[in-house]
């Protein structure tokens, strides 16, 4: 039975070479022919744009080709750090670049798919970069400067969000609850599945009509551990992803 294979936050980097190296055995041994793969976002750390010849980008964009050329379907939704992925390097890959939010169906369930960010809305400054960041015509600016200096640009970016995270209070960066009902009912929504805040867990949020809805976040990557959540087309579980394989949890995580 083909599966649908959920992750995020795997903010890969140079920087960090363990967790290149578990999301490339991950893709390896993992997601069978018939299989699709959602990659909900911050698949890197920073993405300067679709002609970046650095190892790294080339390293993922042969994976994913890969995956592609034996029957694996790979969706990607752009997170805030990713923003700049665009329609070459899914035509390169094969892969298929999903609005934010997408609405699709998990488990028997509508489900939302989100990155996460646009749910953090107790986060004005970041709201407002947002907005900046994904204007065209920003975007269209910044990616004609060189690839040197959009390196620059990325180190400065990624520096000054280190620098800001550290100092907004935790509440303010986590996921809106009326944001979160708004998503959900506006898509009529039973389900939704995201990451961003690196707070994996599984909350239930009661809706106006008396349903109530299930959210999981996803998991940040990390080169020892890592974890996905699996479609069978009846149910949602977690799995649990270390560089000695996948392997069911060994007990399920409670709802909170
Ligand atoms: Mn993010």
């Amino acid at each position: 039975m083909p599966e649908k294979i959920f992750i995020s936050d795997l903010h890969l980097s140079d920087t960090r070479p363990d967790t290149t190296a578990l999301f490339g055995q991950f893709l390896e041994q993992r997601p069978q022919a018939g299989d699709q793969l959602y990659i909900l976002g911050d698949l890197f750390d920073a993405w300067i744009g679709d002609d970046d010849d650095a190892p790294l980008a080339e390293q993922v964009r042969t994976w994913l080709k890969a995956l592609n050329q034996r029957g694996v379907q790979v969706f990607i939704q752009r997170g805030n750090r990713d923003f700049l992925m665009g329609k070459r390097l899914m035509r390169e890959t094969g892969a298929m670049l999903l609005p934010d939010p997408y609405l699709t169906t998990v488990a028997g369930q509508p489900t939302l798919l989100m990155h996460g960010d646009l749910l953090c809305t107790d986060d004005l400054a970041y709201q407002k970069a947002r907005r900046k960041l994904r204007n065209p015509l920003f975007q269209w600016l910044a990616l004609r400067r060189s690839l040197a200096s959009r390196r620059e640009m990325a180190a400065e970016y990624r520096r000054r969000s280190g620098e800001v995270t550290a100092q907004t209070a935790a509440e303010i960066m986590d996921a809106n609850e009326q944001t979160i009902l708004d998503h959900l009912q506006r898509h009529q929504a039973t389900q939704l599945i995201h990451g961003h805040t690196h707070r994996p867990a599984v909350h239930k949020h009661p809706l106006a009509d008396g349903r109530i809805a299930t959210r999981y976040v996803l998991d940040e990557w990390h080169g020892d551990h890592a974890a996905a959540w699996v479609d069978d087309d009846k149910t949602l579980r977690r799995e649990e992803i270390s560089p000695s394989g996948t392997s069911p949890p060994s007990a399920p995580v409670p709802p909170r």
